[in-house]
């Protein structure tokens, strides 16, 4: 019985050294190579590595990040289950991030470093953050994160999900129905949903005409979730008041594209949240535990659901 980490070196390392700390009857393969594939159980991993069916002893694959779309349907061996990344850091720079965004936004950060270049000393109107209504696509483990972060600055705070969810403090709406009364109270959008069939192509040009005039948006989901266009549309049109996006599809963007210049958004290439190695070890290890007591480990995905 082994594990496979399938992933950067400098990771892999930290990785390494908590299993032969914490689970030392685990075999911890880097280099594959020197292993029978029947002894490998459990693969870390971005995407499934194309030869994955020769694993045939295969129980568990982890994700390396909190998404897992990049598994595509019949790419992974049906026995195995997937399990996404849920650990601390994850969560904590999702957090920095998202503050970072919305306040951002909500002081017209961009427009002023505009102004700056141009030598313009010139006051924009400013709400109060209680004006400054917040509303997140998901209500997830990195969502609810968020709006924990977000609370404290007085921002009335709303999400949508899929199923019916009840958290203290935000507004909650659901399901389809949901959608148009969540966007029309929502003036700083913050899209934290996993990318499936459900959620593909979600952010287009009705989803922005329901917004109220003035709002902004912020991109942390998955690039495909995105209309590129009607955004630009959208923002050109005045609609929108601005953008904060991290995630694009493709990446990295072409030169030419028109998010790199435009003066109404902020792109950050894809570095909203990023695994940290030393607490993702710490999770992928208790989730081993889990698995070999018996119970589902933490971030079990639901293959049919997507997410
Ligand atoms: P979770 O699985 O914990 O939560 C997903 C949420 O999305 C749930 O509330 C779920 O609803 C909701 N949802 C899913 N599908 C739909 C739908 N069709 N309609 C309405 N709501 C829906 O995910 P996380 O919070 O851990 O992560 C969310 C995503 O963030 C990841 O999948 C990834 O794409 C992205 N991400 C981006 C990063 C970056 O650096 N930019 C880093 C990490 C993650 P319900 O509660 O009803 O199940």
């Amino acid at each position: 019985m082994a594990f496979w980490f399938n992933s950067d070196r400098e990771r892999g390392l930290v990785f390494a050294e908590a299993f032969a700390r914490d689970l030392p009857d685990l075999p911890f393969a880097m280099d594959i190579s020197e292993y029978d594939p029947d002894e490998i159980r459990y693969i870390l991993t971005w995407t499934a590595p194309p030869d994955l069916y020769r694993f045939r002893n295969l129980e568990v694959v982890f994700s390396i990040g909190a998404g897992v779309d990049q598994f595509k349907p019949g790419t992974l061996p049906p026995g195995a289950i997937l399990v996404r990344m849920v650990e601390d850091g994850i969560v904590r720079m999702m957090q920095e991030y998202v503050t970072l965004a919305v306040l951002a936004l909500h002081r017209k950060l961009k427009a002023y470093i505009g102004q700056q270049a141009d030598a313009a000393w010139l006051p924009l109107p400013v709400r109060q953050a209680a004006q400054q209504r917040i509303g997140i696509l998901g209500l997830g483990m990195l969502a609810q994160a968020v709006m924990e972060r977000l609370k404290p600055f007085g921002f009335p705070l709303a999400a949508w999900s899929r199923s019916e969810r009840q958290v203290d403090g935000v507004d909650c709406y659901h399901g389809s129905d949901g959608l148009t009364p969540f966007l029309a109270r929502t003036d700083i959008l913050i899209c934290l949903l996993p990318l499936t069939q459900g959620t593909h192509g979600l952010l287009d040009a009705r989803l922005f005409a329901t917004l109220p005039a003035g709002a902004a948006l912020v991109h942390v989901g998955r690039g495909a979730q995105l209309d590129h266009d009607a955004l630009i549309a959208a923002l050109d049109e005045g609609h929108l008041s601005g953008a904060f996006i991290d995630v694009t599809e493709p990446e990295p963007l072409p030169p030419e594209h028109g998010f790199w210049r435009h003066p109404k958004i902020i792109l950050t290439p894809h570095v909203a949240s990023v695994t940290q190695p030393e607490t993702a070890a710490r999770a992928v290890i208790d989730n081993i535990k889990r698995h070999r007591d018996g119970l589902d480990p933490i971030g079990l995905v639901d293959r049919d659901r997507g997410y």
